[in-house]
């Protein structure tokens, strides 16, 4: 499977990953973020949001468990799982819909609700190394591929 690893030295690295990650972001793709707390994934996915155009306050939904951000043409829906521990509560709080082939879903912590949330595309881990991160990147489909091939160049 194509994976991508890199060094991430400090923030405006990490945030520029995210950038480059919004030139592959298309309606259906599910893109998840693991790593500790701390590890960068919200920063992530607040450069992703600045590049595809978004201006406003990025910040992980811990409690809420999900924000849609309604960008021009798409959807994105960024989901914290950190605090989800009770599959009642997914089909509760409709998150089968959100997954659907015109919305985006970012998901923070998707170990947290394996075994119900579908297979992403791409699937990020940020492990910390010394002051910065390493980020490892596998792409699962074709279209995580396409982007493993993007960050790749
Ligand atoms: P998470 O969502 O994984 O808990 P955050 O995105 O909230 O983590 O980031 C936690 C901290 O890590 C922030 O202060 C952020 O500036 C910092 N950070 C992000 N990426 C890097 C990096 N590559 N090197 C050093 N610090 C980073
Ligand atoms: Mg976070």
């Amino acid at each position: 499977r194509p994976a991508f690893s890199r060094f991430l030295p400090d923030e405006p690295a990490t945030l520029s990953l995210g950038a480059a990650l919004a030139e592959c972001i298309a309606p259906g793709l599910r893109l998840y973020l693991g790593g500790d707390l701390g590890a960068g994934k919200t920063t992530l996915v607040r450069g992703l949001l600045r590049g595809l155009g978004y201006r406003g306050k990025v910040k992980s939904p811990t409690f809420t468990l999900v924000e849609l951000y309604a960008i021009s043409s798409l959807d994105l829906y960024h989901f914290d799982f950190y605090r989800f521990d009770d599959p009642v509560e997914w089909e509760h709080a409709g998150f089968r819909e959100y997954f659907n082939p015109r919305s985006v879903c970012v998901v923070e912590w998707p170990d947290k609700a394996a075994g119900i949330l579908p297979p992403p595309d791409l699937d990020l881990r940020l492990v910390f190394h010394g002051s910065g991160r390493i980020v490892h990147a596998v792409g699962n489909t074709d279209r995580g591929h396409q982007c493993i091939q993007r960050l790749k160049a």
